[in-house]
């Protein structure tokens, strides 16, 4: 407790998660002390918002701001070769509560804008890695003494009473107390990087190519375009030494690269990540929570991973300021349930049930049956990757359902991810 008898909070961790849970505690009247530790590389993933995170935009009072460095984000589109494009429209999607529409963002300037957020809801920034120790062997963390030293103005060498990880997937403190974590069932590397003269099909969508080895994406930014490549991390050491090499080599020979009509010029380094999938087997403790990618992160294929971290922001904010049991349960039960109803989601895409099923979809809409089923399936398909809905019971069954019976015959192999 503070001298004011208010409960206090430090985040560890100044990303989207950490700064939204930070923003929101304030809101509900705690005392919030965030370690952001400032180090940035030239470029981060994240950049393709999904439409359910607009509503949080609005609330953080922010998406103003994001709009005038954001692009617009009408919809998606899925290019399965040269020949077959699907294109997702948001504002043809019937019914749900959340606005037809997203952003795409460069995370340097995204991140800003929620940090600025935090701090003028209230919170106090410190701008210093935070560090964290075991209390003995028991399930309680502290903070060393010089983070605590370093938030004297905040804390004034008070421990706080809760102390949460927003460090992203370095993990800290399940690392600290070794907690299990559940690995997802690919081991993919992702390649990053901005490219000047990247042809888009459509400009307001975000674009998800499947390559002979894996899949890629494209994402419109203002004056360049966010390219990655998903390729499993066997192959991808067949395109080179360094992470330039592999992109560069990716980008010039993979054949479906070559549908592109301007490969593009690569302007920045490139980023990799590897061992993205994982998921901890408990996110709440003694006086410890864990929220955003250090709780869970489960692909990055239909861009769930921003709306999660603040879904679980906003969640837990509500489940501290609570402090009951209950609440603290409910928490972490709410964030396996989401990131376990998007992992099904997604392992339709690699399993390529998901393509199959929307290459049928368009074979079967002009039949009388097909319209049918057609209304509901526009419905609530969609939806999910809007991130509407992807816990509602029906559509999650719909989704599940209609990858197993609605194939009318085809083979999900020939769109497989490999
Ligand atoms: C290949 C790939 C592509 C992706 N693409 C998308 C996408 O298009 N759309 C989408 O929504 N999501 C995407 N994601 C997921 C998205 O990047 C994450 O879900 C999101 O960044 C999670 O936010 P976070 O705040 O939990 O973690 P982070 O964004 O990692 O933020 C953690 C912050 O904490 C700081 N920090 C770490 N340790 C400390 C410490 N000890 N003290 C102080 N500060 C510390 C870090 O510097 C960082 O600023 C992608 C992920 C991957 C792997």
């Amino acid at each position: 407790m503070n001298d004011q008898g208010r409960k206090t909070v430090a985040i560890l961790g100044g990303g989207p998660a950490g700064s939204t849970l930070a923003a929101y505690l304030c809101k509900h009247g705690l005392d919030v002390t965030m370690f952001a530790d400032g180090k940035r590389p030239p470029l981060i993933v994240g950049e393709s918002l999904i439409p359910a995170v607009v509503p949080f935009l609005r609330e953080l009072g922010v998406e103003e701001e994001v709009a005038a460095y954001g692009t617009w984000k009408g919809g998606a589109t899925f290019v399965y070769d040269r020949d077959y494009h699907l294109n997702i429209w948001f504002k043809e999607v019937r019914g749900g509560n959340t606005p037809k529409y997203s952003y795409n963002v460069p995370r340097d300037r995204f991140d800003a804008t929620l940090r600025d957020a935090a701090t003028r809801a209230g919170a106090a920034l410190v701008e210093t890695t935070g560090k964290l120790e075991r209390v003995g062997d028991s399930d309680r963390v502290r903070l060393t003494d010089d983070t605590l030293a370093a938030a004297r103005d905040s804390l004034a060498g008070r421990q706080p009473d809760w102390i949460v990880d927003a460090m992203g997937r370095g993990r800290g403190l399940p690392k600290l107390l070794d907690l299990p974590v559940d690995a997802g069932s690919r081991r993919d590397t992702a390649l990053h990087a901005h490219l000047e003269n990247v042809e888009v099909e459509v400009e307001t969508n975000v674009h998800t190519d499947r390559l002979s080895r894996g899949w890629s994406w494209r994402i419109p930014l203002q004056g360049r375009v966010s390219v990655g490549f998903i390729v499993d991390d066997a192959s991808i050491r067949e395109f080179g030494a360094t992470a330039e090499e592999q992109f560069d080599n990716l980008l010039r020979h993979d054949p479906k690269m070559r549908d592109w009509s301007a490969p593009g010029r690569r302007i920045t380094p490139v980023m990799k990540y590897t061992n993205y999938q994982a998921r901890v087997t408990r996110g709440i403790g003694t006086n410890w929570a864990l929220v955003g990618d250090a709780f869970g992160f489960v692909d990055p294929v239909f861009s769930s991973g921003m709306l999660i971290a603040m879904q679980s922001a906003r969640q837990l904010a509500a489940a501290l300021a609570d402090d009951s049991q209950r609440a603290l349960t409910d928490y972490d039960a709410y964030v396996k349930a989401n990131l376990d109803a998007w992992r099904s989601v997604i392992e339709h895409f690699y399993d390529g049930r998901l393509l199959t099923l929307f290459k049928v979809g368009q074979h079967v809409r002009n039949k009388f049956w097909g319209k049918l089923v057609d209304f509901h399936f526009r419905k609530h398909m969609p939806r999910v990757f809007m991130g509407d809905d992807v816990t509602n019971p029906y559509s999650s069954w719909l989704v599940e359902f209609m990858s197993t019976h609605g194939l009318y015959g085809h083979d999900p192999e020939e769109f497989r991810i490999l």
